[in-house]
């Protein structure tokens, strides 16, 4: 598609000509795990790699295809590859960059099942990692050493909102070789696109705002240079095997096409709601990268266009009083996950992050008073409205912390 058009468009048309699929003018979904070949020496010339064309849905599917090309266009990559889940993207990712015997550097307070996965590696692998904030050049540069492979980068942090500095990850990588990997779930291409600040891989778990609407599990892997994107499909990505179903790409080309709109709604009611809590007096501190009271503000307004749909809150009080919050909620869904079109609410000291040790949790400033929000597209006023209505009912449970 030509390129000009804005992002927006290509949200919507990017990797589809309905003209090569029967004048559709939805993508279709070719739900087959086969291809026939026309005749023998077509079979062995797409095995040898000297036509291009089908052969079996785990290597290619005309339907995953243009999701793949779609976010390869949107994340400003040359190449994409669709995967099962989050964590398949994050695996392959890893996978494809490390031996043995490696280090990786990687932003502090990272997701659960990478952390997982991380002691995975260093348990079967000797692939070591240094959890650490990565605010500055220096910062990072202090924790590299001879054997580090990789700098791996979440950021905004789950669920803390710290803010690692993209540029400077990518500065320290280019002067020791070292290859940089994104996890960019929390904005989504509509809000951060790691890859114009020279980072090699972006991943997104797909599963959030990508699907947008809480349906579906899958990853995708997005990649600055094309040769490595066709090597991890024809090696991690067909020999471990994490791919995504057809129906399910299918699934994903559908609710992707809404993101422009959704990513602003998403956005405007995390403001309204923001705006609403720091007015009670039982919110203690809310966190969220693009507020100009957050710490890392500066940070994020070099790499974040918006400040998307998630933050996190802390109350006045602990566990018991979060507890009481939560429970008394009715529109706002108790709920992990996030960037959905229903309003999701979690605690993570007691859900997503009760595998994190107490103590690591504590440093990455993870308190049992804080809480994650995932602003929905509702209206913002029934939102806004059914918090205020659990906030009355636990100052009245609560008479002697929640003052007002
Ligand atoms: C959900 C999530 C993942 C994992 O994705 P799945 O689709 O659940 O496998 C990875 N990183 C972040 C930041 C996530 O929020």
């Amino acid at each position: 598609m030509n390129k000009k058009v804005h992002r927006d468009t290509l949200i919507i048309h990017e990797g589809h000509d309905p003209h090569d699929h029967q004048d559709s003018l939805a993508v279709p979904l070719y739900q087959t795990s086969t291809y026939v070949f026309p005749d023998a020496a077509t079979g062995a010339a797409r095995f040898a790699g000297e036509q291009e064309g089908n052969i079996y849905s785990r290597l290619t599917n005309p339907t995953v295809k243009v999701l793949e090309e779609r976010i390869a266009s949107l994340e400003k990559g040359a190449g994409a590859l669709a995967f099962g889940s989050g964590m398949a993207a994050v695996s392959a990712a890893l996978v494809h960059t490390t031996k043995a015997g490696d280090h990786i550097l990687c932003s502090r307070g990272i997701y659960g099942c990478t952390f997982g996965l991380l002691n995975i590696m260093e348990e079967k692998y000797g692939i070591t990692h240094d959890l650490i904030p990565m605010k500055s050049e220096e910062e990072i540069e202090r924790h590299v050493r001879p054997e580090t492979a990789v700098i791996y980068v979440e950021t905004p942090v789950n669920p803390t909102m710290e803010v690692a500095d993209l540029r400077a990850a990518v500065n320290v990588a280019r002067r020791h070789g070292l290859k940089v990997i994104v996890d960019n779930t929390f904005c989504s291409p509509y809000i951060q696109n790691p890859i114009e600040f020279g980072v090699d891989f972006v991943l997104h778990s797909a599963t959030k705002y990508i699907n947008g609407h809480g349906d579906v599990i899958a990853g995708l892997l997005i990649g600055a240079d094309e040769e490595e994107i066709a090597k991890i499909r024809m090696t991690v990505q067909k020999d471990y095997g994490g791919i995504i179903s057809p129906f399910d790409a299918w699934l994903m080309i559908r609710g992707l096409k809404t993101l422009a709109v959704r990513m602003e709604r998403h956005t405007s009611n995390a403001e309204a709601v923001i705006g609403y809590l720091k007015t009670v007096p039982a919110v203690r501190e809310v966190h969220y990268p693009l507020d100009p009271d957050h710490p890392d503000v500066e940070i994020a307004k070099r790499q974040m266009n918006a400040g998307g749909g998630i933050f996190s809150f802390t109350l006045d009080g602990g566990v018991e009083e979060v507890q009481i919050f939560l429970d008394e909620l009715r529109l706002v869904k108790l709920a992990v996950s996030l960037g959905d079109a229903e309003s999701l609410i979690q605690h993570p000291a007691s859900m997503t992050h009760s595998p994190v040790p107490e103590e690591e949790r504590k440093e990455m400033g993870i308190n049992d008073s804080m809480i994650r929000f995932s602003a929905g597209l509702e209206h913002p006023d029934d939102i806004i409205a059914d918090l205020d209505a659990a906030f009355k009912a636990l100052k009245k449970r609560t008479p002697a912390t929640a003052t007002e």
